[in-house]
């Protein structure tokens, strides 16, 4: 499905990456002014109540200046050491830079493990809509010093991209040094077209997308486009555009030159089409009359209401969630492991604590993790049959 560009102001919450050649120079090291103009941009839109989290590349550019490494591949373990220590730079000058604007960062480093993980997944999505709640930035990078190849994602365009489906984000923007897709390498072919506007991701657009990388950040065109699936196909729009310029947020709302990727559908239809339709439930939860009520209403599922728990599923597992005559009446994601799930059942909130031994979280299934299924009408016996052919 396509869609008319909105103007960027009109998002909720925007995820902005930042290339490492927008943020470093080889010789000078950190482009301070660049990053003041654009921690300007990011006030601006959050002046306007929208969220906002920075993707920033950087820490490895950023090392080799400060270690004044030579130019040319580096070895992983100097990769690593050079990413130590630029990211203790680069997340001091954001720091520093944003609270010129009076706005608080925070830093998170994410593996590969973190976004793919669902156990791991919900702790740092917690941890970041955490910070966006106390209206702090999350400035986000790969934690490059403990990452190797099998456990990376290796270019912060595919990162950022996990991260704005991870958060709901409706707005991906990559800024680096190209400002957009063209039909074919601009440097190479004179009738090469710009597209400004591309409805979706098909072979034909893959195709356009080179391998190039420059020296300074892994991701060239291929990324990017990996990102663009990603990101549209959880619902969220993303944007190619030139950082070069001071203000380039600015600029992109004044209507320089970008390539807009439309999303296929919204980021909470897609997450609940997800939570809905890929997962087989781990288990199943069966919950009291006012526990019904509450759903349907929009509400979280509290363990008050939970009357019973079947099956074996970690914290992150998809439950089947019944009412007392064994209809399915949704289905979201579990908060706690099935043996807490059980000793918690039936118990209030404030209790938690003292039952488990430690705080916990207030929902046995958030209402951001579950989905209605009352167009499915599954009854809890379809399900179990199910089950018992599979297992037969
Ligand atoms: N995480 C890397 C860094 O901070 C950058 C990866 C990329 O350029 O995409 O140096």
């Amino acid at each position: 499905m396509s869609a008319t560009r909105k103007p960027l102001s009109s998002h909720r919450r925007i995820v902005i990456k930042i290339g490492s050649a927008l943020l470093v120079d080889q010789q000078t090291g950190l482009k301070t002014a660049w990053l003041d103009a654009i921690c300007a941009d990011i006030a601006a839109l959050k002046a306007r109540d929208i969220d906002v989290l920075v993707v920033s590349s950087g820490a490895i550019a950023l090392g080799r200046t400060v270690l004044k490494l030579p130019s040319g591949a580096l070895k992983l373990e100097e990769s690593q050491a050079a990413a130590a220590v630029g990211q203790i730079a680069l997340a001091r000058a954001w720091s520093e830079s944003l609270s010129s604007d009076s706005i608080v960062a925070g830093q998170i480093l994410l593996t590969l493990g973190d976004t793919e993980e669902r156990r791991r997944y919900l702790n740092a999505r917690a941890t970041i809509n955490q910070l966006l709640r106390i209206g702090a930035i999350p400035i986000i990078n790969e934690n490059d010093t403990v990452a190797t190849s099998e456990i990376r994602y290796g270019d912060n365009d595919r990162l950022a991209a996990r991260v704005a489906t991870m958060t709901g984000a409706d707005l991906l923007v990559l800024l680096s040094d190209i400002d957009g897709l063209y039909t074919a390498p601009p440097h190479l072919d004179p009738d090469a077209r710009f597209l400004d506007s591309i409805a979706a991701i098909t072979p034909e657009i893959e195709a356009m997308a080179g391998g190039a990388a420059s020296e300074l950040s892994r991701g060239g065109m291929r990324t990017k486009i990996d990102a663009g699936k990603i990101a549209t196909s959880a619902g969220c729009a993303m944007i190619i555009a030139s950082g070069k310029p001071d203000h380039p947020l600015r600029a992109i709302e004044q209507g320089t030159r970008s390539s807009w990727f439309a999303p296929s559908a919204t980021p909470v239809t897609a997450r609940k089409t997800w939570i809905a339709g890929h997962l087989q439930p781990a288990g199943e939860l069966v919950v009291d009359r006012g526990a019904v009520t509450a759903l349907g209403s929009g509400k979280s599922l509290l363990p008050a209401g939970v009357v019973s728990v079947a099956g074996n599923f970690h914290r992150g597992d998809t439950l089947a969630i019944f009412d007392a005559d064994g209809r399915e009446i949704a289905r979201g994601l579990a908060s706690y492991d099935a043996e807490e799930a059980r000793q918690i059942a039936g118990r209030k909130s404030a209790e938690i604590e003292s039952i488990l031994g430690y705080p916990g979280r207030a929902a046995m299934v958030h209402r951001d993790d579950m989905v209605m299924a009352a167009a499915t009408g599954r009854k809890k016996a379809d399900l179990d049959s199910r089950e018992e052919a599979a297992h037969a």
